[in-house]
């Protein structure tokens, strides 16, 4: 799923930390005692895989409360099924999943939405709001798969996968400097206040390909436990790669990154579990019934969700600059533009009156301006590697989180006050609709390495390509 809007990524996780598989010996000691009469027992599931939340500085009700803001922003930006069959199925199908799901004894307020989106996705808020795209349920081809893709959304809910990557994200420096950077008009003040501002960005939905193994093995857990084939995850994935060879992936893929083997390690799980039960559920003549209405939608063409109503271009940017004073640097800047500092202190940036826009979702996004920041590196200022390596992780680091973004010009050498630098271009998709150029310019400096973020909409940028020019050109460091 793609919501518009400047996405930003850790990837400094603890990631290896957070899969502690524990192996449980449950019914070893009773088989024991018990003696003979186990041997009535065809097959004692003796060993599923137990899973543990990773480190989480939220509580299960910030998870609540975040979800909850995300998810209305989710159905502002996403076109609704429109099918009340639908919902009420995959609401009765998701309910019955999310008996068997272990919450640790939260009561998640559950709810399920079919997304008019040809996609082969679904996605799950903290909180325990999940939605499912239109192309999941046609993809499926039997309820016994599409309840393993609930059931996995579920597992992210489960074990709080959003806040556990938040909580990496607010902790990791490197994030700091961009997040700042790009919410600089936010007022700071309580983490959930800023978190708030990105929740729909992205941040909750980026997951690691551990947390992925994760709910792959819970997920298939919870399919056991409610009855259902529980290969129907490992199947659904298997035909999507398949179907998918040679071409793009499904977009599944990029929410939930495929870990190593994932097919196998939920084999593997199923054969703890004690193998496919011999009446193991495949298959409804509901869902087949349910497909075929959703075959049958309407296709509701893609749009990039700008602001609503018509939105008028800044005012062209004015010659005369104003001075802004940094701890390390100084520049000029067009008077008719706002500075928005960063409350970190890492970043500032600064676009026209009307060049901050409202996505759709009452949250603000740089469409014309500038953003500056400071990411996490060390190197000499003319250490030409350090300088490269440092501006493709600050680039990854953007694209991670923005799978829009491309490069369209790379690795051009340049003096930003008389300091080596790189400038890349790329594009994006702009908040005020169509396609927008960033023009990315780095340079390594002993605090790290400083990057210019120059942008603007596409169509708009030959206005303002002079103006970033002149900005650069003032630029001087002062230590
Ligand atoms: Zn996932």
């Amino acid at each position: 799923m793609s919501i518009p809007g400047l996405k930003w990524k850790t990837l400094r996780g603890n990631a290896g930390r957070e899969l502690r598989a524990r192996r449980e010996h449950r019914g070893m000691a009773a088989g024991f005692f018990l003696g003979l009469s186990l041997l009535f027992v065809p097959c004692a599931p003796a060993q599923r895989t137990q899973l543990k939340q990773g480190w989480n500085k939220f509580s299960p009700q910030d998870d609540i409360n975040l979800g909850k803001r995300a998810a209305t922003d989710a159905e502002k930006l996403l076109p609704p099924c429109n099918a009340p069959k639908v919902d009420a199925y995959l609401t009765q199908l998701g309910t019955r999943l999310a008996q068997k799901l272990p919450t640790g004894g939260v009561q998640y307020p559950f709810e399920f939405h079919c997304v008019n989106d040809k996609a082969i996705n679904a996605f799950a808020l903290p909180g325990g709001y999940v939605f499912v795209n239109r192309g999941a349920i046609e993809a499926a081809d039997n309820e016994a798969q599409l309840a393993g893709v609930i059931a996995h959304e579920l597992s992210h809910v489960a074990l709080r996968h959003g806040t556990n990557q938040a909580t990496k994200a607010m902790l990791a420096e490197t994030g700091l400097g961009i997040f700042g950077a790009v919410f600089g008009d936010t007022t700071g003040g309580a983490l959930l206040t800023q978190l708030g501002s990105f929740t729909a960005g992205g941040v909750l939905l980026r997951y690691s390909r551990t947390a992925e193994s994760q709910a792959d093995v819970m997920g298939t857990q919870v399919l056991y436990d409610a009855g259902y084939d529980p290969r129907a995850l490992a199947q659904f994935f298997e035909k999507l790669e398949a179907e998918t060879k040679g071409k793009n992936p499904p977009e599944f893929f990029s929410d939930h990154p495929n870990p190593e083997h994932r097919v196998g390690r939920v084999d593997e799980e199923v054969e703890k579990l004690g193998g496919v039960p011999p009446n193991a559920k495949r298959d409804s003549s509901e869902f087949e019934a349910i497909k075929r209405e959703v075959l049958a939608l309407p296709v509701v063409k893609k749009t990039v969700a700008g602001p609503p109503g018509a939105v008028a271009a800044p005012a062209p940017p004015s010659r005369s600059f104003s001075e802004y004073q940094a701890s390390s640097y100084a520049l000029k800047y067009p008077d008719n533009w706002k500075k928005y500092p960063d409350s970190n202190g890492g970043g500032v940036s600064f676009a026209p009156e009307g060049g901050v826009l409202d996505d759709g979702s009452g949250h603000s996004t740089l469409a014309y301006g500038l953003i500056i920041g400071v990411a996490q590196a060390v190197g000499d200022a003319n250490d030409g590697k350090a300088l490269n390596s440092a501006t493709s992780q600050v680039i990854q680091d953007l694209q991670k989180s923005n799978p829009s973004m491309k490069i369209t010009r790379q690795g051009e050498r340049l003096r930003l006050n008389g300091q080596p630098g790189i400038s890349t271009f790329l594009s994006n998709v702009s908040p005020a609709g169509g396609q927008e150029t960033d023009w990315l310019v780095t340079v390594l400096r002993p605090e790290g390495l400083v990057y210019f973020v120059c942008l603007a909409p596409q169509s708009a940028y030959d206005n303002y390509d002079k103006t970033f020019s002149s900005i650069l050109d003032t630029v001087r460091f002062t230590r």
